[in-house]
Protein backbone atom coordinates (compact mmCIF):
# COMPACT_ATOMS: atom_id res chain seq x y z
CA UNK A 1 0.00 0.00 0.00
CA UNK A 2 1.79 3.12 -1.13
CA UNK A 3 2.03 5.52 2.12
CA UNK A 4 1.14 9.29 1.75
CA UNK A 5 2.29 12.23 4.72
CA UNK A 6 -1.60 13.45 4.25
CA UNK A 7 -2.94 14.24 6.26
CA UNK A 8 -0.76 13.10 9.27
CA UNK A 9 0.78 16.43 10.74
CA UNK A 10 4.48 16.25 9.81
CA UNK A 11 7.24 15.31 13.01
CA UNK A 12 10.32 16.14 11.53
CA UNK A 13 11.16 19.12 9.48
CA UNK A 14 14.10 19.54 7.41
CA UNK A 15 15.06 23.00 7.72
CA UNK A 16 17.39 24.78 5.06
CA UNK A 17 19.59 27.43 7.17
CA UNK A 18 21.25 30.46 4.92
CA UNK A 19 24.94 29.69 3.09
CA UNK A 20 25.97 33.62 4.47
CA UNK A 21 23.11 35.77 4.20
CA UNK A 22 21.42 35.90 7.30
CA UNK A 23 18.64 37.19 5.69
CA UNK A 24 17.77 33.90 3.37
CA UNK A 25 16.21 32.17 6.82
CA UNK A 26 12.56 31.82 5.83
CA UNK A 27 9.84 33.30 8.16
CA UNK A 28 8.16 29.77 8.20
CA UNK A 29 11.68 28.06 9.46
CA UNK A 30 11.82 30.26 12.23
CA UNK A 31 8.25 29.64 13.26
CA UNK A 32 8.85 25.78 13.24
CA UNK A 33 12.35 26.39 15.19
CA UNK A 34 10.42 28.04 17.56
CA UNK A 35 7.64 25.69 18.06
CA UNK A 36 9.81 22.16 17.94
CA UNK A 37 10.95 20.10 21.06
CA UNK A 38 14.61 19.36 19.95
CA UNK A 39 16.19 20.46 17.20
CA UNK A 40 19.53 18.02 16.02
CA UNK A 41 21.94 19.91 14.19
CA UNK A 42 25.18 18.78 12.51
CA UNK A 43 27.09 20.94 14.24
CA UNK A 44 25.18 22.47 17.63
CA UNK A 45 27.64 25.38 18.10
CA UNK A 46 27.09 26.63 14.69
CA UNK A 47 23.36 26.44 15.03
CA UNK A 48 23.43 27.53 18.47
CA UNK A 49 25.12 30.99 17.24
CA UNK A 50 22.04 30.96 14.11
CA UNK A 51 19.21 29.76 17.16
CA UNK A 52 20.31 32.79 19.49
CA UNK A 53 21.21 35.41 16.36
CA UNK A 54 16.96 35.28 15.50
CA UNK A 55 15.95 34.99 19.58
CA UNK A 56 14.96 30.99 19.76
CA UNK A 57 16.37 29.37 22.63
CA UNK A 58 16.25 25.37 21.81
CA UNK A 59 17.73 22.55 23.14
CA UNK A 60 20.34 21.41 20.13
CA UNK A 61 21.56 17.67 19.83
CA UNK A 62 24.42 16.71 17.57
CA UNK A 63 23.42 14.65 14.61
CA UNK A 64 26.52 14.85 12.06
CA UNK A 65 28.65 12.10 9.59
CA UNK A 66 30.72 10.43 12.64
CA UNK A 67 27.21 9.53 14.98
CA UNK A 68 24.68 9.76 12.18
CA UNK A 69 24.16 5.72 12.28
CA UNK A 70 24.05 5.23 16.10
CA UNK A 71 21.53 8.64 16.27
CA UNK A 72 19.02 7.37 13.78
CA UNK A 73 17.45 4.80 16.23
CA UNK A 74 17.34 6.85 19.04
CA UNK A 75 16.02 9.70 17.23
CA UNK A 76 13.29 7.59 15.41
CA UNK A 77 12.30 6.67 18.78
CA UNK A 78 11.82 10.07 20.47
CA UNK A 79 9.38 11.04 16.69
CA UNK A 80 7.89 7.51 17.27
CA UNK A 81 6.92 9.17 21.00
CA UNK A 82 5.02 12.24 19.43
CA UNK A 83 8.14 14.62 19.55
CA UNK A 84 8.40 17.11 17.22
CA UNK A 85 12.22 17.65 15.48
CA UNK A 86 13.90 19.55 13.25
CA UNK A 87 17.05 18.62 11.47
CA UNK A 88 19.19 21.75 10.37
CA UNK A 89 22.78 21.34 8.63
CA UNK A 90 25.71 23.78 9.27
CA UNK A 91 24.44 25.90 5.96
CA UNK A 92 21.68 25.66 3.07
CA UNK A 93 19.70 22.43 3.07
CA UNK A 94 20.11 19.08 4.98
CA UNK A 95 20.56 16.19 3.67
CA UNK A 96 22.54 18.09 0.41
CA UNK A 97 25.94 17.34 1.11
CA UNK A 98 25.34 16.98 4.45
CA UNK A 99 23.93 14.74 6.73
CA UNK A 100 20.37 14.03 6.67
CA UNK A 101 19.59 11.37 4.13
CA UNK A 102 19.56 8.31 6.75
CA UNK A 103 17.47 9.79 8.99
CA UNK A 104 14.69 10.62 6.37
CA UNK A 105 15.07 7.38 4.61
CA UNK A 106 14.75 5.77 8.18
CA UNK A 107 11.61 8.02 8.62
CA UNK A 108 10.11 7.24 5.56
CA UNK A 109 10.54 3.58 5.88
CA UNK A 110 8.73 3.79 8.86
CA UNK A 111 5.51 5.92 8.10
CA UNK A 112 7.08 9.04 10.14
CA UNK A 113 5.94 12.27 8.37
CA UNK A 114 8.78 14.56 7.30
CA UNK A 115 8.44 17.72 5.80
CA UNK A 116 11.45 19.45 3.99
CA UNK A 117 10.98 23.72 3.90
CA UNK A 118 12.38 25.32 0.81
CA UNK A 119 15.40 27.18 1.05
CA UNK A 120 18.51 28.30 0.93
CA UNK A 121 20.92 26.04 -1.02
CA UNK A 122 24.41 26.87 -3.03
CA UNK A 123 23.72 24.56 -6.00
CA UNK A 124 20.45 26.04 -7.39
CA UNK A 125 21.60 29.82 -7.14
CA UNK A 126 24.27 28.79 -8.80
CA UNK A 127 23.11 26.83 -11.67
CA UNK A 128 20.92 29.92 -12.45
CA UNK A 129 23.38 32.29 -12.20
CA UNK A 130 26.21 30.19 -14.40
CA UNK A 131 23.83 31.12 -17.49
CA UNK A 132 24.03 27.90 -19.07
CA UNK A 133 21.10 25.46 -19.05
CA UNK A 134 18.46 24.69 -16.30
CA UNK A 135 15.98 22.80 -17.80
CA UNK A 136 18.18 19.59 -17.21
CA UNK A 137 21.33 19.42 -15.02
CA UNK A 138 23.64 16.85 -12.86
CA UNK A 139 24.40 17.77 -9.49
CA UNK A 140 27.44 15.47 -8.59
CA UNK A 141 27.82 16.94 -5.11
CA UNK A 142 31.81 16.61 -4.16
CA UNK A 143 33.75 14.74 -6.50
CA UNK A 144 35.65 11.41 -5.00
CA UNK A 145 39.07 12.76 -3.26
CA UNK A 146 40.88 9.77 -4.52
CA UNK A 147 39.46 6.56 -6.18
CA UNK A 148 37.46 7.17 -8.32
CA UNK A 149 37.83 10.77 -9.42
CA UNK A 150 39.71 10.46 -12.68
CA UNK A 151 36.99 8.06 -13.95
CA UNK A 152 33.81 9.69 -12.60
CA UNK A 153 35.36 13.17 -15.02
CA UNK A 154 35.60 11.26 -17.65
CA UNK A 155 31.99 9.99 -17.49
CA UNK A 156 30.73 13.46 -16.61
CA UNK A 157 32.77 15.12 -20.01
CA UNK A 158 30.19 12.88 -21.72
CA UNK A 159 27.39 14.76 -20.09
CA UNK A 160 24.81 16.33 -22.45
CA UNK A 161 23.21 18.38 -19.08
CA UNK A 162 24.77 21.50 -16.87
CA UNK A 163 27.07 19.54 -14.45
CA UNK A 164 27.50 21.04 -10.98
CA UNK A 165 30.16 20.13 -8.14
CA UNK A 166 30.85 21.36 -4.68
CA UNK A 167 34.15 22.29 -4.12
CA UNK A 168 36.76 23.61 -1.66
CA UNK A 169 39.31 26.16 -1.72
CA UNK A 170 42.28 23.24 -1.10
CA UNK A 171 41.09 21.45 -4.12
CA UNK A 172 39.63 23.90 -7.08
CA UNK A 173 43.01 23.89 -8.98
CA UNK A 174 43.27 20.57 -9.06
CA UNK A 175 39.35 19.85 -9.87
CA UNK A 176 39.55 22.81 -12.99
CA UNK A 177 42.91 21.54 -13.91
CA UNK A 178 41.48 18.31 -14.01
CA UNK A 179 37.96 19.15 -15.50
CA UNK A 180 39.94 20.63 -18.35
CA UNK A 181 41.95 17.77 -19.10
CA UNK A 182 38.75 16.01 -19.14
CA UNK A 183 36.34 18.33 -20.83
CA UNK A 184 38.36 20.21 -23.15
CA UNK A 185 40.25 23.84 -22.52
CA UNK A 186 37.62 25.01 -24.33
CA UNK A 187 34.65 23.65 -22.49
CA UNK A 188 32.64 26.59 -20.95
CA UNK A 189 32.09 26.58 -17.32
CA UNK A 190 32.19 29.36 -14.09
CA UNK A 191 32.93 29.00 -10.51
CA UNK A 192 30.81 30.61 -8.26
CA UNK A 193 31.99 31.48 -5.05
CA UNK A 194 30.87 32.71 -1.54
CA UNK A 195 27.18 33.22 -2.63
CA UNK A 196 25.29 35.20 -0.83
CA UNK A 197 28.27 36.60 1.44
CA UNK A 198 30.15 40.02 1.25
CA UNK A 199 32.81 38.62 -1.65
CA UNK A 200 30.54 37.15 -3.51
CA UNK A 201 32.37 36.17 -7.22
CA UNK A 202 31.22 34.43 -10.30
CA UNK A 203 34.45 33.77 -12.49
CA UNK A 204 33.15 32.71 -16.08
CA UNK A 205 35.19 31.51 -19.16
CA UNK A 206 36.50 28.74 -20.97
CA UNK A 207 38.26 25.49 -18.50
CA UNK A 208 41.09 26.86 -19.72
CA UNK A 209 41.12 30.63 -18.77
CA UNK A 210 39.78 29.62 -15.26
CA UNK A 211 42.89 27.10 -15.18
CA UNK A 212 44.45 30.17 -15.47
CA UNK A 213 43.03 32.18 -13.12
CA UNK A 214 43.54 29.53 -10.54
CA UNK A 215 47.21 29.48 -11.13
CA UNK A 216 47.44 33.28 -10.46
CA UNK A 217 45.13 33.63 -7.76
CA UNK A 218 44.31 31.19 -4.66
CA UNK A 219 40.83 31.17 -4.48
CA UNK A 220 39.11 31.41 -0.89
CA UNK A 221 35.70 30.94 0.06
CA UNK A 222 33.07 28.30 -0.35
CA UNK A 223 32.43 27.70 -4.26
CA UNK A 224 30.52 25.88 -6.76
CA UNK A 225 31.56 24.99 -9.97
CA UNK A 226 29.19 24.85 -13.21
CA UNK A 227 30.86 23.50 -16.53
CA UNK A 228 27.94 23.54 -19.31
CA UNK A 229 27.15 20.22 -20.76
CA UNK A 230 28.35 18.71 -23.97
CA UNK A 231 24.88 20.08 -25.87
N1 LIG B 1 23.88 21.62 2.39
C1 LIG B 1 24.57 22.62 1.62
C2 LIG B 1 23.67 23.09 0.48
O1 LIG B 1 22.45 22.88 0.54
O2 LIG B 1 24.16 23.69 -0.47
C3 LIG B 1 25.90 22.11 1.14
C4 LIG B 1 26.84 21.71 2.22
S1 LIG B 1 28.38 21.14 1.64
C5 LIG B 1 29.07 20.46 3.12
C6 LIG B 1 29.33 22.61 1.55
C7 LIG B 1 29.63 23.00 0.09
O3 LIG B 1 28.53 23.72 -0.44
C8 LIG B 1 30.82 23.95 -0.06
O4 LIG B 1 32.04 23.24 -0.12
C9 LIG B 1 30.50 24.63 -1.38
O5 LIG B 1 30.84 23.79 -2.46
C10 LIG B 1 28.98 24.74 -1.29
N2 LIG B 1 28.62 26.03 -0.68
C11 LIG B 1 28.09 26.25 0.53
N3 LIG B 1 27.90 27.56 0.75
C12 LIG B 1 28.31 28.19 -0.36
C13 LIG B 1 28.39 29.56 -0.75
N4 LIG B 1 27.99 30.54 0.05
N5 LIG B 1 28.88 29.84 -1.99
C14 LIG B 1 29.29 28.87 -2.82
N6 LIG B 1 29.25 27.57 -2.50
C15 LIG B 1 28.77 27.23 -1.29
Amino acid sequence: MPFSNFPKMPQLFIIPTPIGNLEDVTLRALRILKEVDVVIAEDTRTSGFLLKHFGIEKKILPHHKFNERSTVNTIIDQLKAGKKIALLSDAGTPGISDPGELLIKACTEQNIPVECLPGATALIPALVISGFATSSFVFEGFLPRKKGRQAKLKELSKENRTILLYESPHRIKKTIEQSAHYFGNERRACICRELTKLHEEVLRGSLGELKEICKKRKLKGEMVVVIEGKG
